[in-house]
């Protein structure tokens, strides 16, 4: 039977009827243990007894109410972000990819507020990834994702991942912005070392640029704190979220203290459906459960063993894997072989990961996910790649 869908994607030939937790159910019953959680979307797993609760409870009252009202559930997510982060004011999305729009658009709009209009430089990472609109991939400037795409929006400056002599350097009076993810995701789970963070946030506040981090992937407590950047113990002054915030429905925000804000008046920007009541109170729901301090400190005693296990893994096969490397529960496995072949060895084994870019197998599982799923986990890791042996 030929698909109507759009063919952009190379799916696997498995369909999932519903979920528990840390597991994926196909339609036969095959239960699948889900180490990639909707690519760090399910953070508190599927069919999350609060969450279905608060979208139900939502779902009985009003669904859709347009931004030319008060909304309540939207007031409600924004002043809880606001509390737990350095944020004074919140824009809610529908995806990581229009946060990312937005925070383009606001650095424009604060330099042209400063009287410096043609300050629009923004300094990005190599192996970035943003999102898929046509402002993201011109962030990003990897020719796999703009290629047939161009003319690009100008006004990014990608530095090689790694050469942060090169990344200072570029930082200068000119630069509008400096915007990167504090842990790459689809450029490998690679994490930036703290000091680069501190020194990226010293420079910019030598230069006025604005430091936005796109806290997408690593944000909504994967790695082990609420937000990777307090890691660093330093703030920025845009950050986007989506993926976790939403824990599997379609959900995202931008961040921003006032001053980054400023120009963000009444019709500089606007979206039907970012911020309806449906998302809202599920997000503020996630975000009740996960910038609790107690399920923080469990989401890291829990990476603690699941890092460990693969360390062990890493030792088990040394023809497979190379190496551990991450934070928290965005963790990843360096491969000797293409990371797909394994990711298609674990559907064997019914368990489910993700590649990455960097020859590197992603392990994203729910925050929540017990240790016994971890011990599951390992050990069916274990057998996929004793198959690629
Ligand atoms: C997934 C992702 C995005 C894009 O989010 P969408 O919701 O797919 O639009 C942006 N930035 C990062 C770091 C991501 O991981």
């Amino acid at each position: 039977m030929t698909s109507h869908v759009l063919p952009t994607y190379n799916r696997a030939p498995i369909a999932f009827e519903r979920g528990e937790g840390s597991w994926a159910i196909a339609a036969d019953g095959t239960r699948y243990l889900d180490l990639g959680a909707g690519i760090a979307v399910n953070a508190l797993g599927h069919a999350n007894p609060d969450l279905v609760a608060a979208l139900t409870e939502q779902a009985g009252k009003i669904w859709h109410v347009s931004n030319l009202y008060q909304i309540p559930e939207q007031e409600r997510l924004a002043d809880l972000l606001a509390e737990h982060t350095f944020a004074d004011q919140v824009f809610v999305t529908n995806s990581g990819t229009e946060a990312a729009e937005l925070a383009i658009k606001m650095v424009r709009k604060y330099w042209s507020d400063q009287g410096q209009p043609d300050r629009i430089e923004i300094v990005t990472v190599e192996g970035a990834f943003h999102g898929r609109s046509t402002g993201a991939i011109a962030a990003a400037g990897s020719e796999k994702m703009t290629k047939g795409f161009g003319p690009l929006m100008p006004g990014f400056h990608p530095i090689p991942w790694g050469d942060h002599d090169a990344l200072m350097a570029a930082i200068t009076d000119k630069t509008a912005a400096v915007m990167l993810e504090p842990v790459q995701g689809e450029g490998g789970i690679r994490p930036l070392p703290d000091g680069v963070l501190r020194d990226l946030r010293a420079a910019c506040d030598k230069t006025g640029a604005l430091l936005v981090l796109d806290e997408v992937q690593s944000g909504m407590g994967r790695t082990g704190r609420l937000f990777a950047h307090e890691w660093a113990g330093i703030t920025p002054d845009i950050m986007m979220v989506a993926k976790g915030i939403g824990g599997g429905f379609p959900l995202g925000a931008v961040l921003a203290t006032d001053k980054a804000a400023a120009g963000m008046i009444a019709g500089t920007h606007g979206s039907t459906y970012g911020g309806n009541p449906l998302a809202c109170a599920v997000g503020a729901r996630v975000m009740e459960i996960i910038a609790d301090p107690d399920f923080l400190d469990r989401v890291n005693r829990k990476a603690g063993l699941f890092r460990q296990k693969l360390e062990g893994l890493v030792a088990a096969h040394p023809d497979v894997f190379e190496g551990v490397r991450g934070m928290g529960l965005m963790l990843g496995l360096k491969c000797k072989v293409a990371p797909a072949d394994v990711v298609k060895a674990g559907y064997d084994q019914h368990i489910l990961t993700v590649p990455a870019a960097d020859n590197v197998l992603r392990i994203l599982p729910p925050l929540n996910i017990t240790d016994a799923e971890i011990t599951e986990a390992a050990l069916r890791l274990d057998k996929a790649a004793s198959s690629l042996a």
